[in-house]
């Protein structure tokens, strides 16, 4: 049974896009099957899991607008059991060309369904807004993993993620669920880091997981070599932060 999980939040820079390729590199390093969709215009996931965007013939936006065989669009990745529907610029217009089309926020969900069963988790890097796209992620998933940054105002913004995803669950999908409210970026050295970690956990209780993502300066060396933290530097504190929460992932079913 495939388990599909989109990484979302509105806010940029939090980590969804390292979290998405390291918990699907750690993911399919443990052993699993693992499909990454990269529906962000900036395709950082994609080259972040060694696609050259210049090889890439057909993306996520053909299958998104031009109704493209999801199929098609699957390319290997430099790791074993890791393969990526890349994304490029060319899906900077989709938000606004989903606008007109048929069950606008369910193509996502359709294009998946044939493919679900083939994979163990197929994990979505979601842009940073709740438009179109993000809306196609939620609808299409089992859950969401929400990566928060421990800095100041980490909790702003989350209460309309939080109502988009109730609206998501009313209306476009009722089973989505929150698998976990991710920490990330956590500088150790902070009491600053200490508060947020405290205020996250007394709104999300034990919806966050135990995993904490540390700043770890090889985690943001990886993406310009084209490589997962576990084949960057698989001894890295990085490494082993994200291996640990794909093992909390699994655990969580
Ligand atoms: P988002 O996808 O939410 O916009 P990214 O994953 O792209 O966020 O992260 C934003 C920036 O922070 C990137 O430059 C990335 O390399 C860096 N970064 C993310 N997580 C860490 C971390 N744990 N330690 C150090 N740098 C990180
Ligand atoms: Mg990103």
């Amino acid at each position: 049974m495939g388990r599909t999980i989109a990484i979302a939040n509105q806010k940029g820079g939090v980590g969804k896009t390292t979290s998405s390729v390291n918990l699907s590199a750690c993911l399919a390093y443990l052993g699993k099957k693992v499909l990454l969709i990269d529906i962000d215009p900036q395709g950082n996931a994609t080259s972040g899991v060694g696609v050259n965007k210049g090889d890439v013939d057909k993306c996520i936006y053909e299958v998104l607008i031009d109704d493209v065989d999801v199929k098609d669009t699957i390319m290997e990745t430099k790791v074993e059991n890791l393969y990526v529907v890349p994304a490029t610029i060319s899906l900077a217009g989709a938000e606004i060309e989903l606008v007109s089309t048929i069950s606008r926020e369910a193509r996502l969900k359709n294009a998946l369904a044939e493919v679900k069963e083939m994979y163990d988790y197929i994990i979505i890097d979601c842009p940073p807004s709740l438009g179109l796209l993000t809306l196609n992620s939620l609808t299409a998933s089992d859950a969401i993993i929400i990566p928060v940054q421990c800095e100041y105002y980490a909790l702003e913004g989350l209460s309309q993620l939080l109502s988009t995803i109730r609206l998501v669950q009313k209306h476009l999908n009722h089973d989505l669920m929150i698998d976990g409210v991710l920490l990330t970026m956590l500088d150790a050295r902070t009491n600053l880091g200490v508060q947020v970690i405290e205020e996250v956990k007394k709104y999300f209780q034990d919806k966050v997981y135990k995993t904490i993502i540390p700043r770890n300066v090889r985690l943001s060396e990886a993406p310009s070599h084209g490589e997962p933290i576990i084949i960057y530097d698989p001894k890295s504190r990085g490494a082993e932060v994200y291996l640990e929460l794909a093992k909390e992932v699994i655990h969580n079913g």
